[in-house]
């Protein structure tokens, strides 16, 4: 049986990794020279286990990420043969309720106790498959003078330790580009902008523009993990979403902390439109701040071809505003001039998801992530990951449904 898989971020590679090791023949399409390139690099990595979804009261998206996050690593140490603690993660996450927060302190506390308890039932049996990380243990407060050292008080009203982690991305596409590389069931076509797909009576086959002119290729099964081109390419084989959705192009400023710096903590600011700090154990610590980072959103069905390095002066304005604004909460950051950090990068791209308006308005759809998943019509399938955190979960999925039909 031969699969093609439209798109190489990690959605498309770990549906192609997972079907190749079932036997398939899988080749994947990508339209720039490198895979995982785009969204999948860009982002910070945070492994979600649901504790940022204070604005789903139902808990369903807290306990569709959960799923996802507890077949992260297991995925990962199954296909790539690499144990749960060599992966690059970032020190545990401590939520911050800031002060302009949608929800009251008690109520983001009392959210995270439920989570936690949800989790920990989820836990049950894979006690280890969150990166080898014991979940069992509670949620705990920071007291008052531990909140004071870590952060500004004033802003910061409460602070709860977690034992959520992020995956530095960049670390985590070299080893799956590696293995794509290595792998003699899958054959990848860079530099190939898929243009559209047609059902044929026992086929599919994918138009492709690329450096060699036009070209169609036909395979068994289908997988469009296209993330922000997933719309469009749906479009020419006729489905079109019911709903409206939002493609928002978001950065975030990565770099390597100075030998003599204090490593700042690891902190989620809840609930709205704040931000994170992410300090990786590798030493590079990633910041994003939704004012400065969010920097344009489309409803169109093919949002503009956003850059996923954005160019001065746009570059420093993003990486200035962002230290400055972080640096107002958390005082280890003041120490750091932003002229001067060892591989400062602004990296960003595309979020797409169900809504209308953004995180701003406590209603927004935006809060609520878990409508998303793997659609199949017999031979084509899409997939929406929603979140890194769900790749290798709903890549599984997928493949399970790929089977020779008569
Ligand atoms: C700043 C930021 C922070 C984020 N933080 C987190 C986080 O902490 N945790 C989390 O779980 N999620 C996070 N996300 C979301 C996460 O990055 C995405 O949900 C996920 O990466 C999307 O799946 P993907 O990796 O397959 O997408 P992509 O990496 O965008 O892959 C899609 C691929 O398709 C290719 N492509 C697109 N159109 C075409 C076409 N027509 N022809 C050929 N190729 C095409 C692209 O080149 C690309 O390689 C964040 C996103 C951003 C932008």
């Amino acid at each position: 049986m031969r699969v093609g898989v439209l798109g190489g971020g990690l959605q498309g590679c770990c549906v192609a990794i997972e079907l190749a090791n079932r036997g398939v023949d899988v080749t994947i399409f990508d339209k720039n020279e490198a895979l995982l390139s785009r969204a999948a690099i860009a982002n910070e990595g945070k492994i979600h286990l649901g504790y940022m979804y204070a604005g789903d009261p139902t808990l369903s998206t807290a306990k569709t990420m959960m799923v996802g996050a507890l077949s992260f690593a297991p995925f990962l140490e199954r296909h790539l043969a690499l144990p749960a603690y060599s992966f690059s993660t970032s020190v545990p996450a401590t939520y911050v309720v800031h002060r302009d927060s949608q929800h009251s302190v008690e109520e983001v506390s009392g959210y995270l106790e439920t989570v936690h308890c949800m989790v920990n039932a989820a836990t049950e049996g894979k006690s280890r498959a969150y990166f080898g990380t014991d979940l069992r243990a509670p949620l705990r407060t920071l007291t008052a003078a531990e909140r004071e050292a870590e952060f500004d008080p004033e802003i910061a009203l409460a602070a709860v330790s977690t034992p959520e982690v992020a995956i530095n991305p960049t670390a985590l596409a070299l080893e799956i580009r590696k293995c794509i590389d290595d792998h003699p069931k899958i054959e990848v076509r860079r530099n190939s902008t898929v243009i559209g797909a047609e059902k044929e009576t026992v086929s599919i086959s994918v138009r492709i523009e690329s450096p060699n002119g036009r070209q169609q290729s036909s395979f068994d099964h289908v997988v469009n993990a296209l993330w922000d081109g997933r719309f469009a390419l749906n479009e020419t084989l006729g489905y079109r979403a019911n709903r409206p959705w939002l493609h928002r192009l978001k950065y975030g400023v990565s770099f390597r902390l100075p030998s003599n710096a204090i490593p700042p903590p690891s902190s989620t600011f809840v609930s709205g439109p704040f931000g994170e700090v992410v300090t990786y154990r590798d030493g590079i610590v990633y910041l994003t701040w939704y004012p400065e980072c969010l920097q344009a959103i489309s409803a169109d069905v093919t949002p503009p071809d956003w850059q996923t390095y954005p160019l001065e002066p746009l570059r420093s304005r993003i990486a200035s505003g962002t230290l400055r604004a972080l640096s107002e909460i958390v005082p280890t950051l003041r120490e750091l001039n932003v002229e001067s950090l060892p591989e400062i990068t602004v990296k960003g791209g595309a979020i797409v998801a169900w809504g209308k308006t953004d995180i701003y308005d406590p209603n927004s759809e935006l809060h609520c992530r878990f409508e998303i998943g793997v659609t199949s019509d017999e031979r084509f399938h899409f997939v929406d990951p929603g979140k890194l955190t769900m790749a290798p979960y709903f890549a599984e999925i997928c493949a399970d449904r790929i089977r020779p039909v008569h």
